[in-house]
C-alpha cells in the first residue's frame, strides 16, 4: 500500500513541481461587462428591441427573480423567431453599446502593461461580449480568460445561452455561475500566481468574487450604482482594499496612481 501511495506521488510530480516550482508571479485584473465595461446593461438593452405586446411582466418576473439566463434566451428568442433578427442582426445591435466613458483607453493602457494579466468574469453571454470586444478591436486582450455563459449558433441560427455552471455551493449567485468560485479557480491556477488582483463591478452579483479577494487586493466599485449603495452593510465581510470610480478616466487615474504605478 506505502509503495501505491509514494508510486501515486511519483507519478504527480511533474504537476507538483509547476504549482510549485515554477510559477510566475503576476497582477491580475478582472472585469465584470455589464455597468462596468459597456455603460448599459446588455439584456436591458436586447429587451427594448421587443415589441410592447412582448415585453409581458411574466417575462420580466425573470429578472426580479434573477434568472438572468432563463430571461435573456426568451427575449433572443422573440426577437429571433418572432421579430425575424439574424443572430448578425443581433450581434450588429451589441456592437452599437456605449463603453463607459474612459473605459477603452483604460483597458488598452492596462493592456501594454507589463506583468499584467486581464480577465473578464460575467453573467452575461460570450456571444455580446465577443461581438462588443470585436467591434472595438480587444477580442485579444484578456488573455486570463472570458468567464461567462456560453453561447452557441444552433443549425437553424438560433442562438443558445447555456449556463457557464451548475453550482449548488453558492446560495449567494445564481445556479449558473458562482463568481466566487470563478476568483477561486484563478487565484489557485498553477501555472500563475497573481500577487496582486483588481477587481472591477458595479452589481452585488459581483460581491461574492469581492469576498474572496485578500488584503492586498483591490475591489474597484462603481459609484452610482447598486453595489457601492450597498458596500456599507459589507465591509466587514471584506478583507480586500477598496476604491470608487464613476468613469473611466476616473478609475485609469486613480489605479496608475496607485496599484499600477511603476
Ligand atoms: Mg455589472
Ligand atoms: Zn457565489
Amino acid at each position: 500500500m506505502y509503495i501505491m501511495l509514494f508510486g501515486g506521488y511519483l507519478a504527480r510530480l511533474p504537476a507538483l513541481w509547476r504549482c510549485f516550482g515554477s510559477r510566475k508571479e503576476r497582477l491580475l485584473a478582472t472585469f465584470d461587462f455589464d455597468k462596468t465595461i459597456i455603460d448599459v446593461d446588455s439584456y436591458h438593452v436586447l429587451s427594448q428591441l421587443l415589441s410592447p405586446a412582448q415585453r409581458t411582466e411574466q417575462l420580466f418576473a425573470l429578472i426580479h427573480n434573477s434568472d438572468w439566463l432563463t430571461f435573456i434566451q426568451r427575449v433572443l428568442r422573440l426577437l429571433q423567431l418572432e421579430q425575424c433578427l439574424s443572430a448578425a442582426q443581433i450581434g450588429q445591435h451589441t456592437r452599437r453599446l456605449p463603453p463607459v466613458p474612459g473605459m477603452l483607453h483604460l483597458l488598452r493602457r492596462m493592456q501594454r502593461y507589463p506583468a499584467l494579466d486581464m480577465c473578464i468574469v460575467s453573467d452575461a453571454n460570450s456571444y455580446m461580449i465577443g461581438e462588443w470586444l470585436a467591434a472595438h478591436g480587444l477580442e485579444h486582450i484578456f488573455k486570463a480568460g472570458i468567464h461567462t455563459n456560453p453561447v452557441s449558433v444552433q443549425p437553424d441560427g438560433q442562438l443558445l445561452v447555456e449556463p457557464y455552471e451548475l453550482q449548488t455551493h453558492c446560495d449567494q449567485c445564481p445556479t449558473n455561475m458562482c463568481k466566487g468560485n470563478v476568483m477561486h479557480t484563478l487565484m489557485n491556477s498553477c501555472d500563475v500566481t497573481y500577487s496582486r488582483i483588481i477587481y472591477v463591478g458595479d452589481g452585488c452579483n459581483d460581491l461574492c468574487a469581492i469576498r474572496r479577494l485578500r488584503p492586498d487586493d483591490v475591489a474597484c466599485i462603481r459609484r452610482g450604482e447598486e453595489l457601492h449603495d450597498k458596500l456599507p452593510g459589507h465591509r466587514h465581510e471584506l478583507s480586500c482594499q477598496l476604491l470608487d470610480w464613476r468613469d473611466g478616466h476616473e478609475l485609469e487615474d486613480k489605479l496608475f496612481a496607485t496599484v499600477l504605478h511603476l
